[in-house]
């Protein structure tokens, strides 16, 4: 993506979550630029006054007007920064908010492909180390006042001398051309930097993550840890130190032509008071703004140039989030009909499947059909392609062959959040989030219903636990950002995910490896209890403790990515030597 086109990705994004601060910082550049423009016009007419009429009126009129103009542009000022500094905050964390919406509607199996993952950390890393997103509109805004001085400024000049105005504008060409070499020095630092800025990133967050902390305790970790951080931090160093000394050498020359650009204009509009070579001599007061305006320029000129090069960098370091906000979302391309449900029917035709970037098949013609209200145990060894075939169902994935029919309809021709609002599932890695108890199982902030909370929190067996609580089903959820939280076990919060599968008026309800974490007792309670639970709903339970499926009408067994089985628990166990058979019997014999 090449700069411009960034540029404007980024100014529409930021007008979309932002407007009013980009309005308050236009304001801002607008008043700034104008006082500075003002500031060089003004005591004109003031020295003009002293040195020529000498009239008090004018004299007052004048005075008044510079102090004035000045005092009213130092409150504008405060006041316009001091309602910036508020929204600072405001305006990066929103920008992380909106990063954090863009994850949450990306497809599902984009999170899954590793190049995704990496584009994400890198896109946070910008957000989180350097600020980019915030720093490149106030860049932004900087490069549009610093711009619109110089315009005003190259006005004003051109009133005494075009052939000066040119010559200035022709040196600020060569400082543009100098500016430019430089970014591209930067662009290759950049380049080279990424890959290792990406590592570095890594190893940080890496540090940071609780998930972690158990093995880097036990495993002693936190110095090897803590040597590739340094390590990387080196690299990246040694890296910009190199960028540093051609930064000295083209910031040198640019400095040079500056000081010819002052040289040049104090000799020309001296020149021009004292002889009249070039023309009418001009008096002290145009004197003054002549040479303020030339100053101005220089000034001017010199921070517009460092502008470009910050913004380019920022650009740079942006490239990562670019990419992830340009994605399609799950929305975008996944349109259709409107799945009404219930579930009445599921049948796999010839599935296909390989994970993206893979060439292996993980399930390979999968056929099966399952009718409404039936409850399907899945089993197969680990690796067998159980969970993936559940990914297909829930639209995580598309089949890359054969379909998936729900109600007599390939499920991707349905509308995602209607056809989404049938399923419930609870994963192996599911995850209860700081809520409390209620807003965890309901998944809804106000509304929702009690009882039925109530009642579930009951048969998935977590009443004794509330009533521990002190606040019963409103206490919240983990001990980090709340003193008053409670920490479940990891048995309890499965039974919260349970609950919380079952609220949802999902007709269809899958359960993957859901019960790992139970002991054995309120492990067949729940699986006793499940037919009761699940009620009418058509259901998949994925379990590796096989007593769990006696109680399902059919049992799906995958053996390699194929259908090895598709039949009921007594059925299965008249097949001598077939897999679920073998897999019952070597459970059950350890427990005899
Ligand atoms: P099961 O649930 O039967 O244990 P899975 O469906 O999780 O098996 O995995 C089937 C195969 O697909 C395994 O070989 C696994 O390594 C592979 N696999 C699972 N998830 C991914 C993924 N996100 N990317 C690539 N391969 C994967």
């Amino acid at each position: 993506m090449n700069n411009w086109k960034k540029l404007k990705l980024f100014l529409r994004l930021s007008w979309k979550t932002v407007p009013s601060y980009i309005v308050l910082l236009l304001v801002h550049t607008l008043v700034s630029g104008a006082q500075v423009a003002l500031n060089v016009v003004l005591p004109k007419f003031l020295i003009d006054e002293l040195t020529g009429g000498c009239e008090v009126r004018g004299l007052l009129f004048f005075g008044g007007l510079v102090v004035g103009s000045n005092l009213f542009f130092a409150w504008m000022e405060r006041f316009m920064k001091r309602r910036m500094d508020v929204q600072h905050t405001y305006v990066s964390q929103k920008m992380e908010q909106l990063l954090g919406e863009k994850v949450m509607s990306l497809p599902y199996a984009r999170l899954e492909d590793p190049y995704y993952l990496d584009l994400k950390e890198r896109a946070a890393f910008a957000f989180l180390n350097q600020e980019a997103m915030l720093n490149l509109i106030t860049g932004l805004a900087a490069l549009l006042q610093k711009g619109s001085t110089l315009f005003g400024l190259t006005v004003i000049l051109l009133t005494l001398s075009p052939v000066l105005a040119a010559v200035l504008l022709v040196l600020v060409g060569v400082m543009v051309l100098l500016q430019k070499r430089l970014s591209v020095e930067l662009q290759k630092i950049h380049e080279m930097i990424l890959p290792i800025n990406r590592r570095y990133g890594y190893y940080v967050t890496l540090a940071f993550s609780d998930a972690i902390q158990k093995d880097i305790r036990l495993y002693n970790m936190a110095g090897m840890l803590g040597d590739r951080i340094d390590w990387y931090n080196q690299d990246m160093t040694n890296t910009f130190d190199t960028f540093r000394r051609q930064e000295g050498f083209y910031m040198g020359l640019y400095n040079v032509i500056n000081d010819l650009q002052a040289a040049i204009s104090y000799g020309y509009v001296g020149l021009r008071v004292v002889t009249d070579w070039f023309g009418r001599r001009i008096g002290l007061g145009s004197f003054t703004m002549y040479v303020n305006a030339a100053v101005q320029f220089s000034a001017n000129i010199t921070e517009f140039g460092q502008r470009i090069v910050d913004l380019q960098k920022l650009l740079g370091y942006l490239d990562p989030f670019m990419e992830l906000m340009e994605l399609p979302e799950e929305t975008e391309v996944l349109e259709g009909v409107p799945f009404t449900g219930p579930v009445e029917s599921i049948v796999f035709e010839k599935v296909d499947f390989a994970y993206p970037g893979s060439e292996k098949k993980v399930l390979d013609q999968v056929s099966f059909s399952v009718k409404k209200g039936e409850k399907i145990a899945v089993v197969g060894l680990n690796g067998a392609g159980k969970t993936t075939l559940i990914k297909l169902l829930c639209r995580l994935y598309q089949p890359c062959g054969g379909r998936i029919l729900v109600n007599g309809q390939d499920i991707m021709s349905y509308d995602y959040a209607s056809y989404m609002a049938q399923l419930a599932a609870v994963f192996q890695d599911y995850r209860l989030f700081a809520f409390t108890i209620e807003e965890n199982i309901s998944c809804r902030e106000t509304g929702q219903d009690r009882n039925k909370v109530e009642k579930l929190a009951a048969q998935v067996g977590l009443s004794e636990k509330i009533k521990e609580l002190p606040e019963g089903l409103r206490t919240l959820l983990g001990k980090a950002y709340d003193e008053e939280g409670t920490e479940l076990s990891g048995g309890q919060q499965q039974k919260v995910a349970i609950a919380r599968a079952l609220y949802k008026d999902a007709s269809l309800i899958i359960l993957d490896e859901p019960t790992s974490a139970l002991d054995p007792l309120a492990e067949a309670e729940i699986y006793e209890n499940f037919n009761d639970l699940a009620g009418g709903k058509t259901a998949f339970y994925i379990s590796h403790r096989m007593s769990s499926s006696v109680f399902c009408d059919k049992i799906l067994v995958i053996e390699d990515g194929r259908v090895a089985d598709f039949a009921s628990h007594e059925e299965l166990m008249k097949k001598e030597d077939g897999l679920y058979r073998r897999m019952f019997q070597a459970q059950a014999g350890n427990y005899v």
